[in-house]
């Protein structure tokens, strides 16, 4: 199906399943609760991010009571911050590839509707970002699988907390591996040179932007933006990150 169709499919789908039909959770079928796809017990059970470190997401040694974790304060984190609805792990692993490869809209948008309640709790004493950076999918990937997740994310978080969203600016220029079952080392090669920014987008003059992806594990797709974004800016651009999950690879 063509993504302009897709879309159009995406928008009505969304009007009859999230205005006219009550909220129903996703993991139990039960009545959802404040308009989430969601029920009470099934939020509780989610895997929550226990401290996340402010820097990357993940969580801080217990017991250490320091502010950032090792690698954020080695300055090796190249965000300002991180904000992630959830830690990866059952059930949200399934829920994030039913939005991803199944068309299940209603687990994404229950997740972002988790993330947009974290986000909220995380800026309550700083200044939001101004605009929204979906990371893009390649046009053949687009095709193949009709939307881009990260735009839907971005989409909802957009109208949750009134930030607008820059749809194109970022650009896939390469097709890539998928990055999952790849090690640190292969998934920075895998994505060397694979975005670029659109020419639209670089006159744009906004100091605080954040990227939105799924899941984030290495930060390679995310440092690999940073990279691009910061190639072509006279000033420093804080760049913010949120995901629904992050993930981290067992050593
Ligand atoms: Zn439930
Ligand atoms: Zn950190």
């Amino acid at each position: 199906m063509s993504t302009k169709i897709w879309d159009c499919v995406y928008q009505w789908l969304e009007f009859v399943q999230f205005r006219l039909l009550p909220p129903t959770c996703i993991l139990c079928q039960r009545a959802g609760q404040n308009g989430r796809d969601l029920c009470h017990a099934c939020e509780l059970e989610l895997p929550a991010l226990a401290q996340p470190c402010p820097g990357c997401a993940l969580p801080l040694p217990p017991g250490t009571g320091t502010v950032l974790c090792g690698q954020c304060l080695q300055g090796r984190t190249r965000v300002q911050t991180t904000v992630a609805a959830c830690r990866y792990a059952e059930p949200v692993n399934q829920l994030i590839t039913g939005f991803k490869y199944q068309r299940q809209l209603a687990a994404g948008r229950a997740l972002t509707s988790l993330l947009a309640d974290n986000i909220r709790e995380h800026y309550r004493n700083r200044c939001l970002p101004q605009v929204l950076l979906p990371v893009p999918l390649h046009p053949q990937r687009l095709r193949e699988r009709g939307y881009n997740q990260s735009l839907l994310i971005a989409r909802d978080l957009s109208r949750a907390l009134d930030i607008p969203l820059a749809a194109d600016a970022l650009q896939r220029q390469r097709m890539t591996s998928p990055q999952q079952g790849l090690s640190a080392r292969e998934r920075h090669r895998n994505l060397r040179n694979a975005f670029a920014l659109a020419p639209h987008w670089q006159d744009e003059c906004y100091q605080r932007v954040v990227l939105i992806d799924d899941v984030v594990t290495t930060m390679s797709t995310v440092n690999e933006i940073v990279r691009v974004l910061q190639d072509n800016k006279e000033q420093p651009l804080e760049i913010h990150l949120w995901c629904l999950a992050r993930a981290w690879l067992d050593h």
